[in-house]
């Protein structure tokens, strides 16, 4: 093929993309950003309260409230509140007695966070394979793989080759669609593997009816600024765990006993304890979040209605048995187009549309270049196909 024939037809695949964003956002004002959060409930009646009453910090009415709010919703017998979804990653790994030199099972495929976490609890990331149906950790091949690497001594699973004890597994639920949790379930209690469930960007994501992240032994949400609802900044622990529960509420707020006016703390804590004008943001989001959720899954209707009808692209849908959020529509690239998600992207982002790719594989970044890792052939696939599509539930109305 000539190279001017070939530079011709990757344009007009760049422009054909750009043109079926241009019809779906016709009505919209640009830039058409990837993710925003929006506040058109009672945020500011909640926000000036804080401030006048000076219940901006740590102590104050909405943090018990919005933790209140999230075990409701998720139905998660237990949450704590904390500063950020990172955090609450490293304090769901340290109650899980996660220890210096352990390995922790993390997908090649996510946020640099999951895999940073594990590290702040002088643990190692060892990088698992996804799977193309749920963008999350590939139960097909992690028993084999684990059958060939690992070996239980006394109730623990080592990593034959490095000696390390493997202590933990974090599932992550990509851009809201479920991992086969079940599945994970079952492989991480044979292998003597307890279950971090990364659920950061799964609120208001189902699996077979019950909310990501109460299946681990603990699970976390984030609420940062781009997430389903935000904080500000902000996360939780979720656990049915009472013991873990409790710890999570101590360690998180410094290990204070609790008393009237005596300064005393029983071990080395945390100050990660979510502050009440952050809560007080997240209470009003909760008021909005099925709003929220109804507006995700009719955008993501209409992006079915515009690209059912181009062989190019294809729209990624909910996995089976998972009801998502659509934290992120995505696109899959097919394969004679797979060298074109830059050039794509770039022209995308040129029209005023803030497309992004998914991120680059943890297995790539320079700290991570020499962890651990399975052959991890369907994670380097997805990481040329994909393309997030502007995301924010206002883009519907
Ligand atoms: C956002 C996110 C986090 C971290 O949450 P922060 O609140 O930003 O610290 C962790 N894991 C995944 C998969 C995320 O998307």
């Amino acid at each position: 093929m000539n190279t001017k024939f070939e530079t011709r037809i990757n344009e007009d695949i760049s422009l054909k993309f750009v043109k079926l964003l241009n019809r779906i956002f016709s009505r919209n004002k640009k830039p058409v950003e990837l993710h925003e959060p929006i506040f058109d409930g009672i945020e500011h009646k909640y926000i000036k309260e804080c401030i006048d009453t000076s219940y901006v910090s740590s102590i104050g009415k909405y943090v018990n409230k919005f933790e209140n709010l999230i075990s409701q919703y998720t139905k998660s017998p237990y949450s704590v509140a904390v500063v950020n979804g990172t955090v609450a990653i490293q304090v769901g790994l340290h109650l899980l007695g996660v220890k210096p030199n352990d390995e922790v099972l993390v997908p090649s495929l996510s946020f640099v966070a999951t895999a940073n976490a594990v590290v702040h609890c002088g643990a190692i990331p060892h990088f698992l394979d996804v799977d193309k149906k749920t963008l999350g950790i590939n139960t097909n091949c992690l028993e084999d793989y684990l059958n060939e690497i690992a070996v239980i001594k006394n109730k623990n699973l080592f990593n034959k080759k490095t000696g390390r004890r493997i202590s933990v597994i974090i599932p992550m639920h990509t851009y809201g669609h479920a991992v086969k949790i079940d599945k994970v379930l079952i492989i991480a209690k044979k292998f003597k593997l307890k279950v971090l469930e990364d659920a950061a960007e799964a609120l208001g994501s189902f699996y077979k009816k019950k909310h990501l992240g109460t299946f681990g032994d603990v699970g976390i949400l984030s609420f940062n600024g781009n997430k389903i609802i935000t904080t500000g900044g902000g996360g939780a622990l979720l656990t049915n765990n009472v013991k873990i529960f409790k710890l999570a509420k101590h360690l998180t707020s410094t290990a204070k006993k609790n008393h009237i006016w005596n300064f005393y703390h029983d071990q080395v804590g945390w100050n990660y304890r979510m502050p009440n004008l952050n809560a007080a943001l997240g209470c009003a989001q909760m008021e909005s979040l099925e709003k929220i959720l109804i507006n995700k899954r009719n955008l993501t209707l209409k992006y079915r209605k515009y690209f059912d009808r181009v062989n190019e692209f294809e729209l990624f849908l909910e996995p089976d048995d998972c009801t998502s959020n659509y934290w992120l529509n995505i696109i899959l690239l097919k394969k004679p187009n797979l060298i074109l998600r830059n050039m794509i992207l770039s022209k995308a982002i040129e029209n005023g549309f803030k497309c992004r790719p998914v991120w680059t594989l943890l297995t790539k970044l320079p700290m991570y270049r020499n962890n651990p890792s399975m052959n991890i052939m369907i994670a380097k696939q997805l990481e040329k196909q994909i393309i997030c599509l502007p995301s924010s539930s206002h883009l519907i109305k």
